[in-house]
């Protein structure tokens, strides 16, 4: 059994690995697109959209002859994804459709719900699941999915075997999330036993906890309900949908403050599609839990035909915007960096944006613009606070920044802007 680093391998993401065993049967594990350039700037968005031939020119896809769709014959019997970050799969649409493509339930269910939400957007066309016992048996090689902790659902690290050798692809993975699947399984596993190869990918050595005050997922939650508590606003946490971790950490923290989590329409369909693989990922069917709609996602699950589903979650949970405008204290918000969550905010503070950046080593900066039209709008003396609570899609760490502003909306100047120290060392 021979294996080849075809890409990935001096840098974060972008990761494709080749296996062939001696009989000749190849697989790719991973097929990743790269996360920054050679100058480390992020890729424009949909550059993984671009001819695949352009990417290969420019070093973005790794140049390996029967791997791409207009190979003659495809070189390959699989790819074998280990969790759905656009690092991991994001270059697998372009490759030969006579490759099939396999992955763990929950990531070919993130992969769909891509299909739902950017139908436009690049994914796999089909994806196939991988067993969730036991192996699944390529010519020579035998793939067996082992499951590892990360910020992505239902992640998998690969253990591939044949003529007598073994080689272990962890994918991403951590060993502080709540299952702690990374440390206690995967370490411990017998099947690891005498390993050939590790390859070994996306894991932190070392975090800062004493800086950031959290060195698990269980500190996270209590941190969050902390926050809850000690504030009467609305607690706001920038994080993934897909992450499962902080779902989960977001909803106990809420119900541990005595506040309902509210998700949006795409985060709530996420928890949906993942119900079958987690008894904990907060439901929109459950007390507790809230849907503040957002008319794009409507509007995409309407043109998916799930205009049904919209309706029961209507029914059962919808908030609406004067809801939680009058009562935010009431509220932990999961949110995404994006224009709805400016929107509800906005509406929360009256008349107030904020923007945040957010670079590895840098300090935080959080901008509050209250705009000229603000001094019209009569606030009198409304108590404007809000706490953020900040973590990238990515980030293993929630509390990167905590933010309290406080102030009379009518005693702001026009603008002004607020530097915040970074708490936390970046985790990705
Ligand atoms: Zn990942």
């Amino acid at each position: 059994m021979n294996h080849r680093v075809l890409a990935g391998a001096d840098r974060i993401g972008g990761t494709c690995i080749e296996v062939t065993a001696d009989d000749g049967t190849a697989v790719l594990l991973d097929l990743g697109m790269p996360l920054y350039d050679d100058t480390g700037a992020d890729f424009p968005p949909r550059t993984h959209e671009r001819p695949v031939r352009e990417l290969v020119a420019e070093g973005i896809a790794p140049d390996v002859p029967g791997l791409w769709a207009d190979d003659p014959s495809p070189r390959y019997a699989a790819i074998v994804l280990t969790h759905a970050h656009l690092d991991h799969y994001g270059l697998a649409h372009h490759a030969h459709p006579g490759i099939p493509v396999y992955a763990s339930r929950g990531t070919a269910a993130m992969i769909d719900v891509r299909r739902v939400f950017s139908p436009r957007g690049a994914r796999p066309r089909e994806v196939r699941e991988l067993p969730s016992r036991g192996a699944l048996r390529i010519g020579g090689l035998t793939v067996t999915p082992v499951p590892v902790n990360h910020s992505a659902p239902d992640a998998r690290a690969l253990l591939v075997e044949a003529d007598g050798e073994s080689l272990l692809y962890t994918g991403d993975w951590r060993a502080h999330g709540r299952t702690a699947v990374g440390r206690r399984s995967l370490l411990a596993d017998e099947r690891l036993r005498g390993l050939g190869t590790l390859i070994c990918e996306g894991t932190m050595l070392g975090t800062d906890a004493e800086l950031h005050g959290a060195d698990d997922e269980s500190s996270v939650e209590r941190r969050l309900a902390a926050l809850c508590a000690e504030t009467d606003s609305a607690v706001v946490v920038l994080s993934s949908g897909q992450h499962p971790d902080r779902v989960i950490s977001a909803f106990r923290a809420a119900k541990r403050a005595g506040r309902q989590l509210v998700l949006d329409p795409y985060q709530a369909y996420v928890q949906e599609r993942l119900r079958p693989l987690s008894r904990l990922l907060p439901q929109y069917d459950w007390p507790g839990v809230r849907v503040k709609f957002v008319r794009a996602h409507v509007r995409a699950l309407k043109d998916a035909g799930l205009m049904p589903w919209v309706y029961r979650v209507r029914d059962a949970a919808k908030l609406e915007t004067r809801e939680f405008a009058l009562h935010p204290e009431r509220f932990l918000v999961l949110a995404r960096n994006n224009t709805p969550t400016m929107l509800l905010l906005d509406k929360l503070a009256d008349a107030a944006d904020f923007v945040y950046s957010q670079a590895p080593g840098a300090s935080t900066e959080v901008y509050i613009t209250v705009p000229p039209a603000a001094r019209a709008v009569n606030v009198g003396e409304h108590y404007f606070e809000f706490v953020m609570l900040m973590g990238g899609s990515d980030s293993s760490f929630v509390d990167v920044t905590t933010a309290r502003l406080n102030g009379t909306i009518s005693g702001l100047p026009g603008s002004r802007y607020v530097t915040l120290r970074n708490e936390g060392a970046y985790v990705s």
